[in-house]
């Protein structure tokens, strides 16, 4: 039961501390913050839009407007012309009564009289005022059609401008969403990444469940020399090597292959680095030629606590970890690949 447990919350931390987690949190992170800058773009577009079609109104209100403008204005003219023709009839009538006038001083045939003459210069004076305002009203009308024009030069300039800065925002929508892509592309790696770590991870811990212990190496391993393979090198174990040789990269972490308590840790000229684990099934496990040594004599471990970098100390020709098993210290060495 208890051991059960220990399990449980060993392998449970192993995935927890998964650096392929953190980083498929990270890149869903990025999709998101991407995907809410594409949304703040298209918003602004929808906004510039908006603006396009109220000016796009507008210009076409100035049209409607102009063409009432234009027939007014022709009326206008047409009244102008109507009223300088009045005034051309009523100056003749002018001219004649002033004819007769004249005739009546002479003859006195006719009844034309002083009276008459000045109505005809009032009703001269009167068209030739109505004619001076409808000719007011033609350049007032005319003012307002220069007015209105300007500015709609102004609003067809502002849309263009508008129409502008839509596309270039749709361009940067396109390049943004191209981003897009390539972060979903990279999500969907780090996920596959976190998938492959855990189906991993479940692997060392149902290894853990069968054999008792874990890699104590982060990846799968190679081995660049078998147990009880050669004469041993390091003067410990007799004959034969009493341990495996995992070759990787300096600085790799070397993990603690089942819970445990240290025993022995330190520096010797063989083994360079090294630290040695009881555990609580009759076995001890062996790490060697470590850069750096984090644990020390009585320091209690979990299952997959780091316990040091891998290096080349000791009597080691490259970087590798030296991995033992064992019933005893130093003695009853067994071959660590039928556990790990
Ligand atoms: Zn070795």
């Amino acid at each position: 039961m208890k051991r059960k447990s220990i399990l449980a919350i060993a392998s449970l931390s192993l995935l927890f501390l998964l650096p392929q987690v953190a980083q498929a949190n990270e890149m869903s992170q990025k999709v998101q913050e991407q995907t809410q800058k594409i949304e703040k773009l298209q918003k602004e577009v929808v906004t510039i839009n908006d603006k396009q079609t109220a000016v796009k109104e507008e210009i076409e209100a100035f049209d409607t407007r102009a063409v009432t403008l234009e027939n007014e204005l022709a009326t206008l003219h047409t009244e102008k012309t109507m009223g300088e023709e009045e005034v051309k009839i009523q100056k003749n009538r002018l001219a004649a009564l002033e004819k007769m006038a004249l005739l009546q001083a002479y003859s006195q045939v006719t009844t034309v009289t002083d009276n008459s003459i000045e109505n005809q210069e009032e009703r001269i004076e009167s068209v030739t005022e109505e004619l001076a305002l409808v000719e007011a009203e033609i350049a007032a009308t005319m003012a307002t059609i220069e007015t209105e024009e300007t500015t709609k030069i102004e609003k067809m300039a502002e849309q263009s401008s508008l129409a502008k800065s839509v596309e270039k925002m749709e361009a940067k929508i396109v390049k943004e969403e191209q981003t897009m892509e390539r972060l979903k592309v990279e999500e969907a790696a780090a996920k596959k990444a976190v998938e492959k770590a855990e189906a991993e991870k479940k692997a060392e811990a149902a290894r853990l469940e069968r054999t008792g212990f874990i890699s104590p190496l982060t990846r799968s391993y190679s081995i660049s020399s078998g147990f009880g393979q050669r004469v041993d090198p390091t003067g410990y174990s007799g004959t034969g090597h009493d341990g495996i040789d995992m070759p990787g990269s300096a600085g790799e972490a070397i993990l603690a292959a089942r819970y445990g308590t240290v025993v022995e840790a330190g520096f010797h000229a063989s083994a360079g680095n090294y630290a040695i684990v009881k555990h609580d099934n009759g076995y001890y496990t062996y790490y060697m030629h470590m850069t750096e040594n984090f644990v020390s004599v009585g320091q209690t471990l979990e299952t997959g606590q780091q316990i040091g970098t891998m290096g080349t100390t000791g009597n080691s020709t490259g970087v590798h970890l030296h991995f033992g098993i064992a019933t005893g210290v130093w003695s009853g060495f067994v071959n660590p690949t039928s556990f790990i």
